[in-house]
């Protein structure tokens, strides 16, 4: 940033695209542990989380004690600081125990997606080396304990915390949550007594000892192709990001956040957990999944202040059919983000929500998540329509596919660096350089425009850019403007291989309940509106679209199936 920079001032200069985030406030050295032991300081007898679905209440004080718990514990099953130790749970009041425990004597957090199955676990447990993991017995259709044990039939006939496992080579413990007894495992509640007065005695100099740049969680992020990556993060990083996503919202120590996106994700464990503790403002759950109607209930019950969602959460809210019931005048801001935010459904989560204040994020878990963010006072149009402006101590540019910055208002990938910016996936130096290049800069494969105030716009993947004809097409734009149609509750747009025109533009569609259209009403809608090879070649109309927990599309299923339903084979491979 040149030093003529203008405190506040966050627009590009010299007409390109290269934003950088003020740095009136400095950056935080301190770790996790340091953050919450603040925390109770200021606000111990404050509430620090709600599970509304348990009837669990805890201040501050009690978080720290109960993580000071866990943390003996978990010294006294022998782990040491620099170990990996995963978390396999929907949102519970454990998990949120863990990611304290842990980071109080510098264990590494690896958080598993609680949608994992067989594969899956014993990919990432094996990758990051976990010694222990710590488990939900089950939920929905998920049985962990069932699953370790597949993985792991050794656990039968071992001693609790002394596994060998052919499959598993690294993992010698493993803790179960709830009641019941299982061989070879411990009970949580078992661990939570485990650490005695010698281990108490060590917390805090284990404490001291932590270095604010050392690795303190690994996340392994959705990838839709190849196998799962372990971003690996340090305190520094996430401990900052959290403070400025809660800081550009405004939030103090009354704000009281509904947080029903997930804990393994980002966007529960950094924005959400991190975030309130960085203002000591509370943390709620409205169950250990998203539901629209508990959410709703909690928001109302518990006069929250503020709620998280990824757009399809936002959306299903919104058409829930108890929607009207419920009071929504505690709600003031709050995040959409994850996936590309529609315009309308902003808008009618300002007025239908209360949420005037409510903001659009834009990130990635590389980058600890957060790198744009629209602020309260942005101006409402700007406010639902792009993703805000840089954030602090982060720098972003735009490139084009030779890596030069493109003009202001010109379309490219978007790169960020800063001190947000991941350590590397773990045990990955091949993937981590093909990410990261060596100047610092992470290329995220997303695809922006920024304008020359700094505002900043998603406008696709670079990978789901598809090119009709020679023509480029921009799904995102597509997908903006069926959404325009009253009928129509979700829409995705992507490319279906053509033999004449390389490529055409099929949408997925999810009506509003007792809507009715057809294929050639949504063409009749395109036409005269966008330019004709924009306007989709095939439309379906589906009950519900593939997307993942955190809300993004899956582009490659929709696509792989109409490839099979229109019999493309050919076209693809030509
Ligand atoms: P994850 O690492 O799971 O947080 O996913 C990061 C990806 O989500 C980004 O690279 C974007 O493609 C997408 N994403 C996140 N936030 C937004 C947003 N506000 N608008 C559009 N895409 C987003």
């Amino acid at each position: 940033m040149g030093s003529d920079q203008l405190q506040g001032d966050v627009s590009p200069r010299d007409g390109i695209s290269h934003v950088a985030g003020e740095t009136t406030q400095a950056l935080w050295s301190k770790t996790i542990p340091q953050m919450l032991a603040e925390a109770v300081e200021r606000f111990g007898d404050r509430e620090a989380i709600v599970f509304t679905d348990k009837g669990l209440r805890w201040t501050y004080a009690d978080l720290a004690r109960e993580a000071d718990r866990l943390a003996a514990g978990l010294l006294a099953l022998g782990l040491e600081k620099g170990d990996r130790v995963g978390i396999w749970s929907p949102n519970r009041p454990e998990w949120i125990v863990m990611q304290y425990a842990t980071a109080r004597v510098g264990l590494v957090l690896v958080n598993i997606n609680p949608a994992y199955r067989l594969a899956e676990l014993e990919y990432a447990l094996n990758k990051v080396g976990c010694k222990a993991v710590v488990l939900a017995e089950a939920f929905k259709t998920s049985d962990y304990v069932g699953m370790i044990n597949t993985l792991a039939p050794e656990l039968a006939d071992s001693q609790p915390g002394q596994l060998q496992a052919a499959k598993l080579p690294s993992l010698r413990t493993v803790v179960r949550m709830g009641d019941g007894d299982t061989p070879g495992m411990y009970r949580y509640d078992q661990v939570l007594d485990m650490g005695g007065a010698e281990e108490a005695g060590r917390l805090d100099s284990i404490t001291a000892s932590l270095n604010p740049d050392d690795p303190i969680n690994i996340q392994f992020t959705s990838g839709t192709t190849g196998s799962p990556k372990g971003a690996t993060l340090t305190h520094a990083n996430i401990v900052n990001n959290a403070r400025f996503v809660v800081g550009t919202m405004a939030f103090s120590e009354n704000d009281r956040l509904c947080i029903p996106v997930p804990l393994y994700h980002c966007f529960g464990m950094v924005m959400g957990s991190l975030g309130c503790v960085s203002t000591g403002a509370a943390m709620v759950f409205p169950g250990e999944a998203f539901e629209p109607e508990s959410t709703l209930q909690t928001v109302q019950d518990e006069r929250c202040t503020a709620l998280y969602g990824v757009p399809t959460m936002f959306v299903a809210a919104l058409e829930h059919p108890t929607f009207d019931s419920f009071d929504f005048s505690s709600l003031r801001t709050g995040i959409m983000a994850g996936a590309p935010c529609p315009i309308e459904v902003m808008k009618r989560v300002i007025s239908d929500m209360n949420m005037s204040q409510v903001t659009i994020a834009y990130g990635m878990t590389e980058t600890s998540p957060v790198s744009f963010q629209s602020h309260v006072d942005d101006p409402l149009e700007r406010r639902v329509s792009t993703v805000g402006r840089i954030h602090p101590h982060v720098e972003v540019k735009v490139v084009d596919a030779e890596g030069n910055i493109v003009p202001v208002g010109t379309q490219g990938e978007l790169c960020t660096r800063g001190y947000s910016v991941m350590r590397g996936y773990w045990d990955d130096d091949e993937r981590t350089a093909e990410s990261i290049d060596s100047d610092g800069w992470m290329h995220t494969g997303d695809l922006a425009v920024i304008d020359g105030q700094g505002y900043c716009n998603i406008v696709g993947r670079v990978k789901d850019m598809l090119i009709r004809g020679g023509e480029n097409v921009y799904p995102r734009e597509i997908e903006e403007y069926l959404f325009r149609n009253p009928k129509v509750q979700e829409v995705q747009v992507f490319g279906v291989p053509d033999e004449k025109y390389g490529e055409e533009i099929c949408a997925w569609i999810v009506l509003r309940a007792g809507e009715e259209l057809n294929e050639e009403e949504v063409k009749e809608f395109c036409r005269g509106q966008i330019a004709h090879y924009k306007i989709p070649r095939y439309v379906r109309f589906k009950d519900a679209l593939p997307m993942t927990v955190t809300g993004k599309p899956q582009k490659f299923i929709m696509r792989e199936q109409m490839i099979d339903e229109l019999g493309l084979e050919v076209a693809k491979t030509a």
